[in-house]
């Protein structure tokens, strides 16, 4: 008996939009899948643009899919809190739907890259895979690839691999949405909506999702970038005798923030006195933070701001769990060594099929 499909979506969605919808829509009335996840990839890697936070974008992508009963919005890569790969994630999911036979989606913009993802070739049997055609993006096959391709879809499911059977790609050539996300974030950022941007947004976004990016003032220039919320973590717990204030650039390995920051109080008093100067003066520029944790009993409070952890310790603790070791840039070192030694693109492949981004 065939297994079931568990259809496998990853992404930024930075926002979700029409043409991701659209473009599964499509799959799905070819593949009768079991379910679908679509997996929030934990960092976007630019940091030149106002993005919205990995929980935003959850956010977003459940409301999204509310309408679908068998899609569902998936945190795996999130939870990851650490540079986060396609292969790592189908893995992990190949061990929790070990009755399942996985398909995952990519867009067209990905195929040409994908034999430079993180554990080529081994990934590639992990799943079968559907490429979208994307309209603004030339279809190249790579070579390596082609061995693979099946002409029908029904080829596809009906190839179901166990550990021995080479997994298979189906291209959908008549996938035709033209959108981005990239499209709407600037048509979002701007101030005063044209009637072309409007009419942008109101076609590309979901309704639901249109209303939480205006509730929560998503995309706005004007929002803060990370380097500045950053400088003001800073100012802030200079302003209140923060000792030995590091600050480290995780942007590169971290896969969930952009800076860390760590401090030591010299009391559990000064330490949830840090925190709250810190959450204080970002709320009151309009950065609100996603998550604190640890005030009550003042060892260790940590404040996340999306791209910048504030993590405020005593001493003891401090030293104990050393994060500045565990991701000081002689940390990112040692991982770009290890990549390189096992041939893979540092850039291939982190976050679920977005490597691309
Ligand atoms: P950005 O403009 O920020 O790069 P995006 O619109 O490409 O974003 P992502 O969240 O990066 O959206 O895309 C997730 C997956 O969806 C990728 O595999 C991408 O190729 C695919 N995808 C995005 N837009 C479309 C579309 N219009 N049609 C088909 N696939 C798409």
């Amino acid at each position: 008996m065939s297994k079931p499909l568990l259809g496998i979506f990853g992404g930024t969605f930075d926002p979700v939009h029409q043409g991701h919808l659209g473009a599964v829509t499509q799959i799905a009335e070819k593949i009768e899948f079991d379910s679908i996840l679509w997996v929030v990839s934990a960092k976007p890697p630019h940091k030149d643009q106002v993005r919205a936070a990995a929980q935003d974008r959850l956010n977003m992508l459940e409301l999204a899919l509310e309408p679908y009963s068998n899609w569902q919005a998936s945190d795996i890569e999130i939870q990851r809190h650490a540079p986060s790969y396609s292969f790592d994630t189908l893995t992990a999911l190949r061990e929790r739907y070990p009755d399942h036979q996985l398909v995952m989606l990519i867009g067209g913009d990905s195929l040409e890259t994908l034999p430079s993802w993180y554990r080529y070739p081994e990934l590639l049997d992990l799943a079968h895979w559907v490429v979208m055609h994307r309209p603004s993006y030339s279809l190249k096959v790579p070579e390596r690839l082609k061995p693979r391709l099946v002409d029908h879809v029904l080829d596809l499911v009906k190839a179901q691999p166990d550990d021995q059977i080479e997994s298979k790609l189906w291209i959908h050539e008549n996938s035709d949405f033209k959108v981005s996300s990239t499209q709407l974030r600037q048509a979002l950022s701007v101030n005063e909506e044209t009637k072309a941007t409007k009419q942008l947004i109101t076609e590309q976004l979901p309704k639901a999702v249109l209303n939480y990016i205006q509730q929560q003032q998503l995309y706005k220039i004007g929002s803060m970038l990370p380097e500045k919320v950053k400088n003001e973590v800073v100012e802030a717990l200079e302003d209140i005798k923060g000792h030995d204030i590091s600050v480290l650039d995780i942007a590169e390995v971290s896969g969930f923030a952009d800076y860390m920051v760590v401090v030591s109080g010299t009391s559990d008093t000064h330490v949830r006195a840090m925190a709250r100067e810190a959450s204080d003066r970002l709320r009151k520029q309009g950065v609100k933070p996603l998550n604190e944790d640890g005030a009550d009993l003042g060892e260790w409070v940590l404040v996340d701001f999306g791209d910048v952890v504030l993590h405020v310790m005593r001493p003891e603790v401090r030293s104990y769990y050393d994060l500045e070791t565990l991701w000081d840039a002689d940390a990112r070192a040692k991982i770009e060594q290890a990549r390189e030694q096992t041939g893979d693109d540092a850039s291939g492949g982190a976050s679920t099929s977005t490597q691309a981004d």
